[in-house]
């Protein structure tokens, strides 16, 4: 892998992930953009002690471009795109409308309501993760090195964004199909670097720290060991990986892989490791496209370590989700989930591993040169 770093017009950085054979690529960025003024903000909400994203600017952002207007896509003569090359293997960029940024200003008043709701600037990094230059691809279309490229610029990226002053946690993740509102149509991903650790890691260190302090063990070796000799809820294995639906999946059909070597963060991994999850991860996704035989929406993210620990019992995984439950029907966020974050899943995940392990893999023609 070689890296190539540059600029774009409006100062923000990126970044060409290559594969060693590729041609080095520095081209300017001829658009002349003026830099997006960022007021996103961190605002405390004392009821349930989490902070909420403020970012009022993000309204005007590109929503669902035509093919041939894609941001995403390599520039062309007649089209300048986010990309400022003819071609590209993997690439990485800040997000002109970011949720968090390091230039965020700071609020007018750092507390509102005399002291009860903590305000400060909302201080971070968005970058986006374009995966291939192929519009009309998918993840589930890369080849296996090409998972292994992005895997390298996952790493990277971590290890970075880790150092950046004020950073307590990375989130690598993918949103993708329009039903769960993903604007841009590109095979691409996303990642935030938070300036606080996220409430749902937040209960995952506390619950990791009990069952040590009751038991002596680690909570995420104990759950591995235990789906494993169970095995029905057990997706596909790899050398190295391993890839379940949760005994308590809050989604019709949601599969977590781990290494079977705990690691606490993507830096951490072994590159016998790194090569492996491409295969395992592809057929995780390509049995998910066959589940309906339609292009399944999803989330997927990296559960990582905070930047600043505890790392001792974290376990890196990726979290994968669809939010459609049959053919025809979508699963929505409503009453009880949104409001009461208690999940009803109409998908036993006995029943949903066992959907998955029969699914015929979509057959994905793989991504040109990709
Ligand atoms: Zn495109």
């Amino acid at each position: 892998m070689r890296r190539v770093a540059g600029r774009l017009s409006d100062g923000r950085e990126i970044l060409w992930f290559n594969r060693d054979a590729s041609p080095v690529r520095t081209l300017q960025d001829r658009r002349g953009l003026t830099p997006v003024t960022s007021t996103s903000q961190a605002r405390w909400d004392p009821t349930v002690e989490e902070w909420v994203l403020v970012a009022g600017h993000r309204q005007d952002r590109t929503f669902l471009p035509p093919t041939d207007e894609c941001p995403l896509c390599p520039s062309r003569e007649g089209h300048l795109s986010e990309v400022p090359s003819e071609d590209y293997d993997v690439v990485v960029f800040e997000n002109r409308f970011p949720s968090l940024t390091m230039g965020a200003g700071p609020p007018p008043t750092p507390y509102a309501l005399d002291g009860l709701v903590p305000v400060r600037a909302g201080t971070g990094r968005c970058e986006v993760v374009c995966f291939t230059p192929d519009h009309d691809a998918s993840f589930a279309a890369l080849s296996p090195d090409t998972v292994r490229l992005v895997m390298d610029a996952w790493v990277d990226r971590t290890r970075e964004l880790s150092a950046l002053p004020g950073v307590e946690q990375v989130f690598p993740f993918e949103n993708r199909g329009q039903e769960i509102g993903v604007t841009l149509a590109h095979p691409h991903g996303q990642i935030y670097a938070y300036p606080f650790v996220t409430p749902r890691t937040r209960r995952t260190v506390a619950a990791a720290r009990r069952h040590r302090d009751r038991t002596g063990r680690a909570l995420y070796d104990d759950l591995l060991a235990a789906e494993l000799a169970d095995g029905r809820r057990v997706v596909a294995q790899s050398e190295s990986w391993v890839a379940f639906v949760p005994a308590a999946a809050r989604w019709p059909f949601e599969v977590h892989v781990h290494p079977r070597r705990r690691a606490p963060d993507l830096p951490s991994l072994t590159e016998p490791e790194l090569d492996d999850f491409g295969g395992l991860y592809l057929e995780v996704l390509r049995r998910l496209d066959g589940l309906f035989g339609v292009r399944m929406p999803y989330v997927a993210g990296w559960h990582q370590a905070p930047v600043h620990g505890p790392r001792e019992d974290a376990a890196l995984h990726l979290q994968l989700f669809s939010s459609r439950r049959t053919g025809t029907k979508l699963k929505y966020l409503a009453g009880s989930e949104s409001a009461m974050d208690v999940f009803i899943n109409d998908v036993a995940p006995e029943q949903a591993a066992g959907l998955l392990r029969a699914s015929t893999p979509a057959v994905v023609p793989v991504a040109p040169g990709g």
